[in-house]
């Protein structure tokens, strides 16, 4: 059951943190705030929230803390202060970073007496406090099951597994399928763009490859499990020739040829390596060594 009477702090209420503790007020929390600009929680105190004076007071009034600001030397310089005490709080620290800083940082935390889990939000503002917005989080599971439900407040909360460094390492999984879905598709949108087709009207044909492309990842995660790439659909030497299409094309119509180049340029090594053969998903070999690139 949803406890609402949990009380809850957050620590950082850039538009991030501000939304966070909306959330938090709109669920029923009793929410204390606390920002190094304090004129930011104004809002939030007019919807009830608590302005604590210090971070150290805010630590106090919360059975759980939420710190989310732009990173990680932020938190430090925030919660390093000798005036700060961490023993027997409960953090979860939900600013972006690398895994590397996540664990150090949980390390830090826990040498402190702190519960730490850390975590990302795959979301924009808006979202936060709907099923939309994906926050992950790591650390001990007993930590975040025992919060598991007034987290639930801020949207679909996930534990990844003990190693804090998860949250920051889906973050980034999560950064590379954006930014390559979405400049494949510009890619796309500017070589139609030539022949005068809009992008407008490309979209909602390029989301269509893009939703069937996706259905394709469980099957070829088991290839990529299993190490066995046995060609079912298609061979990796007769999909590199729809890869020149793709070159051949951008440089006719006088567009950038660069990820068209990269994404042939990986398939030939695979092939080079004899890998022809086998089915696309054989070139996790090229991601996976360390030095292509
Ligand atoms: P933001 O609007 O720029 O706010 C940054 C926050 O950090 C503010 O509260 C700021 O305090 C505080 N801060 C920065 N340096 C500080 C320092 N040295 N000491 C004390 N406080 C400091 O950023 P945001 O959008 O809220 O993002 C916060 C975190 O959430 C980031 O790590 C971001 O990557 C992550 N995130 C954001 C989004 C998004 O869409 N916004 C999505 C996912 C993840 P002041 O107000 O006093 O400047």
């Amino acid at each position: 059951m949803n406890r609402t009477d949990t009380p809850v702090t957050v620590i950082g209420l850039g538009l991030m943190g501000q939304a966070l503790a909306g959330a938090f007020l709109r669920a029923g929390h009793p929410t204390t705030v606390w920002n190094r600009t304090a004129s930011k929680a104004d809002h939030l105190v007019a919807e009830g929230a608590r302005l604590a004076p210090t971070v150290g007071d805010a630590l106090k009034a919360g059975s759980l803390t939420i710190v989310c600001v732009t990173d990680y030397q932020a938190m430090y310089e925030l919660l390093g202060a000798n005036e700060v005490q961490l023993a027997d709080t409960t953090l979860i620290n939900l600013s972006s970073g690398d895994s590397a800083q996540a664990r150090d940082a949980a390390r830090w935390a826990e040498e402190r007496g702190a519960h730490y889990l850390d975590g990302a939000v795959m979301a924009i503002p808006p979202t936060i406090g709907t099923a939309e917005a994906v926050i992950l989080h790591s650390g001990p599971r007993p930590v975040f099951e025992a919060h598991e439900s007034t987290l639930g407040a801020l949207g679909t909360v996930t534990h990844l597994g003990a190693d804090h460094g998860l949250a920051s390492l889906y973050d980034v999984a999560g950064l590379t399928m954006m930014w390559s879905v979405l400049n494949a598709w510009l890619q796309g949108t500017a070589l139609l763009g030539m022949a005068g087709v809009d992008a407008a009207t490309y979209a909602p044909f390029a989301r269509q490859i893009a939703a069937g492309v996706a259905e394709w990842l469980p099957g070829y995660a088991q290839q990529i499990d299993s190490g066995s790439f046995p060609a079912e659909v298609s061979a990796l030497e007769t999909e590199v020739r729809t890869m020149e299409h793709m070159i051949e094309e951008s440089e006719a119509a006088g567009i950038n040829a660069e990820l068209p180049k990269l994404i042939k340029a990986m398939a030939d090594r695979a092939i080079a390596a004899g890998h022809g053969g086998e089915q696309y998903p054989v070139l996790i070999e090229e991601f996976g060594t360390p030095g292509n690139g």
